[in-house]
């Protein structure tokens, strides 16, 4: 693992103020049918590192991405109502957008900033260079700072121009290019339970399918001292056991893969031992709870059963470290949400014994975070995908690009 990257509180205040500091952030918030943000948490998250720079009189222009426009100009996936929304988080602050990204509109805007001022720069997936990192468009970008910043953990498993691009060209140009404190806290929370946990570390993965996290599985095995299994990926592991798995969810293609990492594992890997099943996977369905040794021919699992989440409990209550990617069930639905709130629950306990927990992918911090126990765990990353590379252990290119801690 990479050691630890240079932040914006290592930044002297000369390289601060009255500087362009371009800032990389992930505001790919989720709006409703009308437009309306439903969920600021990627832009309240990013106000430390915001007001760091505007407080030492920094220019901060702000570079983002939304939706899968794919390089063209798409009206619904303006930032504008971002740029509305970060106005009232930052009270008293002049808060511009402009509808151009790196353009003469653009450059005229950066041009008459202020210290102090705050730019949100148009979706810089609205040019067909942004994917695919082009380096051209690079350039463009960093001529609008004399600092760069990414603050975009969300986004750093992706090497785009305004990701790695820019960092790297501004680095050859001699200009600092760091962490945000956004950034920064996802590396130490998630390299810091890779590299140094305190134990017993348990990992606790759920989700759908096995084959979307099996490289998180090899990377954790040799690390953790237990590893938890929820969610459709178990039957992949009950079918490889021999058992009956009724209209379950498996992926026979991994049959092989489950048996191999089952045999390799010692007592590592925990299944659960009983299932929540129905007939569909849908709300207002009779529901049962059963033995994993039987699961009926006509019904499917959805959820682990209470025993599971007692097993689980247990397991939990000495854990030093907590690791947690992937819901345990169907947790959408009601009748099947139980095995996750039941895991959480016994997390956030696990956290209130002095544990550091940690929860990573975009589906589980959504559940924790309905379940209202985010305040409980101590740390929530804000990044799906780039949570579960990093988990990988593979190298980030947006964090790569950014210079080593002095
Ligand atoms: P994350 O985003 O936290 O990494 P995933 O995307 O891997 O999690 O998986 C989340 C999805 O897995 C949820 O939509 C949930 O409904 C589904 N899921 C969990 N358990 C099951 C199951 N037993 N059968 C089918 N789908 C499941
Ligand atoms: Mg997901």
């Amino acid at each position: 693992m990479s050691g630890r990257k240079k932040t914006v509180a290592d930044l002297t205040e000369a390289e601060i103020r009255g500087r362009r500091v371009l800032v990389r952030v992930d505001y790919n918030v989720p709006l409703d049918d009308d437009g309306r943000i439903t969920d600021d948490t990627r832009i309240t998250t990013t106000l430390p590192t915001l007001d760091a720079l505007l407080q030492q009189g920094a220019r901060v222009i702000l570079l983002a991405h939304f939706g899968r426009p794919k390089g063209k100009p798409v009206p619904e996936m303006s930032l504008k109502p971002v740029a509305d929304r970060l106005r009232e988080l930052l009270e008293g602050r002049r808060v511009e957008f402009v509808d151009d990204t790196v353009g003469h509109a653009a450059r005229h805007a950066v041009g008459t900033m202020y210290d102090g001022d705050v730019l949100l720069l148009e979706n810089t997936r609205f040019l067909p260079g942004e994917e695919k990192n082009d380096s051209a468009l690079a350039e463009e970008m960093a001529a609008l700072g004399d600092v760069f910043v990414n603050d975009a953990f969300g986004a750093a498993h992706r090497a785009h121009s305004s990701t790695a691009g820019v960092a790297t060209i501004m680095r050859g140009q001699g200009k600092p290019v760091v962490a945000g404190l956004l950034m920064d806290r996802e590396l130490q929370y998630l390299g810091g339970a890779l590299d140094e946990p305190r134990r017993p570390f348990v990992a606790i993965l759920g989700g759908s399918k096995i084959s979307g996290k099996i490289d998180v599985i090899r990377s954790l095995l040799p690390k953790v001292d237990r590893l938890l299994i929820g969610g459709a990926m178990a039957n992949t592991f009950f079918k490889a056991m021999g058992l009956a798995t009724g209209t379950s969810l498996v992926e026979d293609d991994r049959l092989d893969m489950a048996r191999e990492l089952q045999s390799t594992s010692g007592d590592k890997l925990v299944l659960p031992v009983d299932a929540i099943v129905a007939e569909k996977m849908e709300a207002g369905q009779p529901v049962q709870t059963v033995d994993r040794e039987a699961i009926p021919a006509d019904r499917m699992v959805l959820d682990v059963g209470p025993r599971t989440v007692e097993e689980y409990r247990r397991v939990l209550s000495d854990a030093g470290t907590v690791l947690w990617n992937g819901p345990m069930g169907v947790f959408e639905v009601p009748e099947f949400a139980a095995g996750t709130k039941g895991v959480a629950e016994a997390v956030a306990e696990a956290t209130d014994r002095g544990a550091t927990t940690i929860i990573g992918g975009g589906d589980s911090a959504a559940a924790v975070g309905e379940l209202g126990l985010e305040s409980r765990m101590s740390h929530v990353s804000t990044g799906g995908g780039a949570s579960l590379e990093f988990l990988e252990g593979k190298e980030l290119p947006g964090v790569a690009a950014l210079q080593d801690a002095p």
